[in-house]
């Protein structure tokens, strides 16, 4: 959808901003370029819309070399979000975001129902702030605005320079996530520059990690957080990349461990002979489906005398997450409440535990799969466990 190929750009004062950029972003994809400050990730993006020209090489929109594209007709086939929105201080909310179907020629109160349905999805009631000016609005609500803006004429791509740099943490991570779930939907073509490495690894399907003026890595986030390509890469992401890793690394069927399990309606005392004998101090909790009830203690059905059900001494299990949900949300789970393990679910079915021992393994190996590009429950491995 957007392709460089051997780009350059020297500015007229003879610094060379970006030298040999060659890459490619997939329509639908979300591809972040991240770098210290002045090391080419602005240039390279408004080259994209041509609010800067390239020195030498060629960048395809769409299979078209846009130096054949009328620059105005181009811009409105691109979305452009900056930091601190850049919104227009004298139009109001709505006025603002409906700038470019304005400018597309649409009639006003078309363009006008469009950027309410904007604001709205953008998590703005039109109807409280569309009348307001962007002064009167917070930080992260301008840049909220400055998305609907962006998004109004249904642009397949979209270009984020900075989008969410100028709030403060907790108002960026709501944020991203905000925009992480209307990319899901919208699925535009994204490119998006941040000089945070945390933010490029939540938010990048891919992430070009640039060093002075030329990508020094271009690969998911798993595979530069496992598998720096250079030094300088490696110094980039930090030396917590592994904790880093835990975020970018999802929780497959096959990391799991298959505890003992006791159906909710058995009788208690079978059920603790059954666990002692194999010798189980606990026991995951089911329902005749196969979803996740509780848990329950050998010793508390032990204890009962062979009175009861097992779902009469089943606990709460309150540590679960989803399959495909990150290593490190499992691993916050186990923190948050004190757990040894956490469950696994696939909706309400119960697919196994993932114990600290587990997920360790689960990250190497994930590790091992992106350095031999092949499936993560492909990989040879010998866990602390059975060696
Ligand atoms: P980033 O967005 O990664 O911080 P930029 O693309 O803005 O980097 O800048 C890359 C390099 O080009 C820097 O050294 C910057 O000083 C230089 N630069 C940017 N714009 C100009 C310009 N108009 N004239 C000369 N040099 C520029
Ligand atoms: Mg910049």
């Amino acid at each position: 959808m957007i392709r460089f190929e051997q780009v350059a750009k020297v500015y007229p004062d003879g610094t060379t901003a970006v030298d040999g950029l060659s890459f490619e972003v997939a329509e639908g994809e979300l591809v972040t370029l991240v770098g210290p400050s002045g090391c080419g990730k602005t240039t390279t993006m408004m080259m994209v819309n041509r609010l800067i020209e390239p020195t030498s090489g060629r960048i395809l929109v769409g299979g078209e070399d846009i130096r054949t594209v009328d620059p105005v007709k181009l811009r409105r086939r691109i979305g452009y979000v900056i930091q601190q929105a850049g919104l227009f201080p004298h139009r109001t909310v709505l006025d603002n975001t409906a700038t470019v179907p304005v400018l597309t020629g649409w009639k006003k109160s078309r363009a006008r129902a469009r950027a309410a349905e904007l604001l709205d999805l953008v998590g703005l009631d039109p109807s409280v702030y569309g009348g307001r000016y962007p002064a009167q609005l917070s930080g992260g609500q301008r840049q909220r605005v400055g998305v609907a803006r962006a998004l109004a004429a249904d642009p397949p791509v979209l270009l984020m320079d900075e989008p969410f740099g100028a709030v403060d943490p907790v108002v960026r991570e709501r944020l991203q996530n905000e925009f992480l779930n209307l990319q899901a939907t919208v699925r535009k073509t994204v490119l998006m520059v941040t000089h945070d490495i945390e933010e490029a690894v939540r938010m990048g399907d891919r992430i070009a990690v640039y060093g002075q003026g030329r990508i020094e890595q271009f690969d998911t986030p798993g595979a530069v957080l496992g598998t720096p390509a250079t030094p300088y890469v490696a110094r980039f992401v930090g030396t917590d990349r592994g904790l880093k890793r835990l975020s970018v690394t999802a929780i497959e069927a096959a990391d799991l461990e298959q505890p003992p399990t006791a159906r909710v309606d058995e009788p208690a005392a079978p059920a603790a002979a059954r666990l002692r004998a194999d010798e189980a101090r606990w026991a995951v909790v089911l329902d005749r489906a196969g979803a996740l009830h509780g848990w329950v203690a050998t010793e508390a059905l032990s204890l009962a005398g062979g009175r009861g059900t097992v779902g009469d001494l089943a606990r709460r299990m309150d540590a679960w997450v989803p399959v495909g949900a990150p290593l490190k949300q499992a691993f916050s789970e186990m923190l948050q409440h004190d757990a040894g393990w956490v469950a696994v679910l696939d909706g309400d079915r119960f697919l196994g535990v993932l114990t600290p021992a587990k997920l360790h393994e689960a990250l190497r190996r994930s590790v091992d799969a992106d350095a031999q590009g092949v499936a993560r429950d492909e990989v040879e491995f010998d866990s602390v466990a059975d060696a």
